[in-house]
């Protein structure tokens, strides 16, 4: 190209090489994982990142998809090994995600998303300090009672201690960059895709 028509060198240093590191976080039984899947979906160019748990697959949960289903004693050595960006209990099961592969992918300026409770979204915070990080609200504290209810797997003693941590997790608002109020997912998908877009444009 003719040296005349190119960008200036400041220009080009703006736009960014290295990927971003996306983070939807938020309290169990908000619809983080519903809203996950469905921007997936949306072909963003967001790349998943699988989490190592060592809670029992449920449903039609598949491993190394939706999990890489594991031994607390494989995720205790892994743990040895620096092997997670962050990692957290959550309800008796750990749940961590691989370091390797996201810091590879984003080397290499691929975008990644990240599912994960409010714990490890601090952890990634301190980690990454130019990661996205975004609650998503629920509308109103009946309607995540009404969401945990609906799931059918929790006992009520379980539901009570669940809303009980909701709680307290909302009160880490204020560490994010955005929140969403998941109150109909396509509208709340949107917003997913507007606060992407617009990260992505960021100059600093
Ligand atoms: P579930 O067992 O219902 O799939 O997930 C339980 C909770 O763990 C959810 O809030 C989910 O976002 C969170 N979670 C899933 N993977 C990770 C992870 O790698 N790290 C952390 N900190 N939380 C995770």
């Amino acid at each position: 190209m003719n040296k005349e028509n190119r960008l200036p060198v400041s220009v080009k240093d703006v736009m960014r090489k290295k990927g971003r590191l996306f983070v939807v976080s938020g309290p169990s039984g908000c619809g983080k994982t519903t809203l996950c899947d469905a921007l997936l979906r949306q072909r963003m160019g967001l790349a998943r990142s699988v989490s190592v748990t060592t809670r029992q697959p449920r449903g039609k949960e598949k491993n190394k998809k939706d999990y890489f289903f594991t031994s607390m004693r494989a995720f205790k050595k892994m743990l040895a090994r620096q092997g997670f960006l962050e990692h957290a209990e959550v309800f008796g099961n750990y749940y961590g995600t691989p370091k390797q592969f996201v810091e590879k992918n984003l080397k290499s300026g691929r975008d990644i998303l990240l599912n994960i409770d409010v714990r490890g979204a601090a952890q990634i915070r301190r980690a990454h300090k130019d990661a996205v990080l975004i609650f998503i609200l629920p509308p109103s504290m009946a309607d995540l009672r009404n969401r945990l209810l609906g799931r059918l797997t929790d006992t009520d003693q379980q539901i009570r201690q669940r809303l009980f941590i909701a709680k307290k997790e909302l009160e880490a608002v204020g560490l994010y960059d955005y929140y969403v109020v998941n109150n109909k997912i396509g509208a709340a998908v949107n917003e997913l895709k507007h606060i992407i877009s617009a990260s992505r444009r960021k100059i600093s």
